[in-house]
């Protein structure tokens, strides 16, 4: 049965994200790769990234909610699961239940988790976060014995201890370095080795292999986008782009000189021009910043012209072409190819926040 009548589609390639996997496993030796699938697999469709991590060796997933936790084990997903984010006290029993390790964010946490475990059922695990320069969420530096004293007078299982990068994607940052100075004076009185120790993300994995530890934390480049232009450019690796974006013309017709188009009337045809219309708008995660970003016709580029409407765009065409004619908004077409990081770029924003954007609406096509 068809389930989709329109033809737009964010095609998700498996196979980079094996490729892009197989790059981080060989990079960390006997390290383990902990996949970070939270926000959907970065808009990738959790539950096909997560399938796929597993059948290539990824033994523990990060999420950053307990519901996105919750999700997973009510598919199935039995491997290993940390969550991220914080927890709040109800969920602390189901965590115990579902087998999913949630992160001690503070000594608050702690005393509320303490208060809150089943004692009939297995012990709560936790990988306690520290805050060694992000200022997010963790437990401060100057609080880590207290912290430490606490996991052991209580019945949690303690199973981890991390931390995490604000920088570590930009070259020769002293806050990285001071990052990377804290947590070793924290793992210096941490007297378990059976703790499993995790501080990198994609970019501090790529350019600081010394920082390996027990397990590195990747995210935006298990779907091959390089966390920022330094990173993508240092790398000994081209990282494989697991998303490409496209639709096809739903219409085509002859713009005259001087006849504008679409909301607003804002763009004007220079001389007679042929316009493609094509289904994908402002709702699909196709932001109306994205007015001018060219898409790919036949391996060419041409350009988004007009206001971007809510379902629906126009493209400006070098030649006529017929109804049903494909357009690639994002990923390759002959020789040419339009990456994230170009919509980032237009939009003023990060590679990261890309496909996140993509709205449900898109179906996402797994090959
Ligand atoms: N660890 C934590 C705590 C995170 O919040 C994130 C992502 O934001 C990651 C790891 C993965 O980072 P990246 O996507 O840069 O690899």
């Amino acid at each position: 049965m068809i389930e989709n009548y329109r033809p737009t589609k964010a095609v998700i390639d498996l196979t980079a994200i094996k490729s892009n996997l197989t790059y981080f496993q060989e990079k960390v030796g006997d390290a383990d790769v902990i996949a970070v699938v939270k926000a959907d697999a970065y808009g990738h469709g959790v539950l096909e990234i997560v399938k796929t991590v597993i059948e290539n060796g990824v033994r523990m997933l990060a999420v950053a909610t307990p519901d996105e936790a919750l999700f997973l084990r009510n598919h199935g997903i039995d491997t290993e699961l940390l969550v991220l984010g914080a927890t709040p006290s109800q969920f602390i029993p189901i965590a115990q239940q579902h087998n999913i390790i949630v992160t001690a964010i503070s000594l608050d946490w702690l005393s509320m988790a303490a208060m809150h475990v089943e004692k009939n059922l297995d012990a709560l695990k936790i990988h306690l976060k520290v805050d060694t320069g992000m200022r997010r969420i963790g437990v401060q530096v100057n609080e880590i014995d207290e912290a430490f004293g606490f996991i052991a007078d209580h019945d949690f299982d303690f199973k981890g201890i991390f931390t995490h990068f604000a920088t570590a994607d930009e070259k020769d940052s002293p806050l990285f370095s001071q990052q990377v100075n804290a947590m070793n004076t924290i793992l210096d009185k941490l007297d378990d080795s059976s703790v499993m120790v995790h501080i990198s993300n994609s970019a501090a994995a790529i350019m600081h292999p010394d920082l390996v530890c027990d397990a590195v934390r990747i995210g935006i480049s298990l779907y091959g986008i390089a966390p920022s232009p330094y990173v993508g450019e240092e790398m000994d690796f081209e990282l494989q782009p697991a998303l490409s974006l496209e639709t096809e013309m739903i219409q085509v017709k002859k713009l005259k000189a001087g006849e504008a188009l679409s909301y607003g009337a804002t763009y004007r045809a220079e001389q007679d021009e042929w316009i493609a219309t094509i289904p994908i708008g402002y709702a699909d995660g196709m932001l109306r910043g994205l007015q001018g970003q060219d898409v790919l016709v036949k391996g060419k580029r041409v350009p988004i012209v007009g206001r971007i409407c809510m379902d629906q765009c126009m493209v400006r065409l070098s030649e006529r072409s017929l109804i049903g004619e494909k357009v690639q908004l994002i990923g390759r077409q002959g020789q040419q190819r339009i990456l994230i990081d170009e919509w980032a770029v237009k939009l003023e924003t990060i590679p990261y926040e890309i496909p996140c954007i993509l709205t449900k609406r898109v179906p996402r096509v797994y090959v």
